[in-house]
């Protein structure tokens, strides 16, 4: 082992303990028992371990290579073996987040080629940002020094879908569906109302989830203390991607 990885190691379990002693709680958030007090540092990436070295067009490139050899049906040759996972057992240094729709079709590391440790990942239904998914994204950038933030939606996505119907028809969901459609909701009108009176119904459909994903590039970009810094200083991009579920393309946009 390296002294880097060492003291990385030793400087770990000290902060890891000195929760402990103090007494304080340290709720694990599923992100490697990170506890709470360190998460207040924000910026404080030497407490998590070592960081990828790429930069946001370097991430960006090998996404786009990763999702060319998926196409091509290359075989499928990420790291995710038995010595992957022990690289990675005590810290993480993952190179993208991708904030993704929860649809079966459009796991990201399968799109992507990408392994264990690689893309880390907030989904949901549309792939919106809520207090959650912020905070998610806040932590990847500000703690593990992500330099890539990816938003991606897809063709026919259900959640797109369902904030169309409630536009053109006044549909209704049960439970928390509806509420969980309504930041959706402005993307859909305005599609919707920018749509031609002969507009194809899949045209309509894409240009919804596409305006969905801008939106959401704009508030990341826009609203989180978090991610100003490093966007200011150009180590970090938010860029949109729209993912074609028959050819199995991800188009990228919003790229500068
Ligand atoms: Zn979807």
């Amino acid at each position: 082992m390296s002294s880097d990885a060492m003291s990385t190691k030793l400087s770990r379990r000290h902060i890891l303990g000195g929760a402990c002693c103090a007494g304080i709680a340290a709720p694990a958030i599923g992100l490697g028992l990170v506890p709470a007090p360190v998460l207040a540092q924000a910026t404080d990436h030497a407490s998590h371990g070592p960081t990828t070295n790429l930069t946001p067009q370097e991430a960006l490139a090998l996404l786009k290579q990763g999702n060319a050899d998926f196409v091509n049906n290359v075989p499928f040759a990420a790291p995710v073996d038995a010595q992957r996972r022990l690289e990675i057992a005590q810290s993480q240094s993952p190179f993208t987040v991708l904030v993704g729709c929860s649809d079966s079709r459009v796991g990201p590391e399968i799109l992507f080629g990408r392994g264990l440790g690689e893309l880390f990942i907030v989904r949901n239904a549309g792939n919106v940002v809520d207090t959650a998914a912020m905070g998610s994204v806040e932590y990847a950038v500000g703690n593990l020094g992500v330099p890539l933030v990816v938003v991606m939606g897809h063709e026919r996505c259900g959640a797109v879908g369902a904030a169309l119907s409630v536009v053109g028809e006044n549909a209704t969901f049960p439970g928390s569906i509806g509420h969980m459609v309504d930041p959706i909701l402005p993307a859909a009108i305005k599609a919707h109302a920018e749509a031609g009176a002969d507009a194809p119904e899949d045209e309509v459909f894409a240009a919804a989830v596409r305006e969905n994903v801008a939106r959401v590039v704009t508030e990341l970009r826009t609203s989180s203390p978090v991610l100003a810094g490093p966007l200011a200083e150009g180590r970090l991009m938010v860029v949109g991607a729209y993912y074609d579920l028959d050819e199995g393309r991800v188009d990228f946009f919003m790229e500068s």
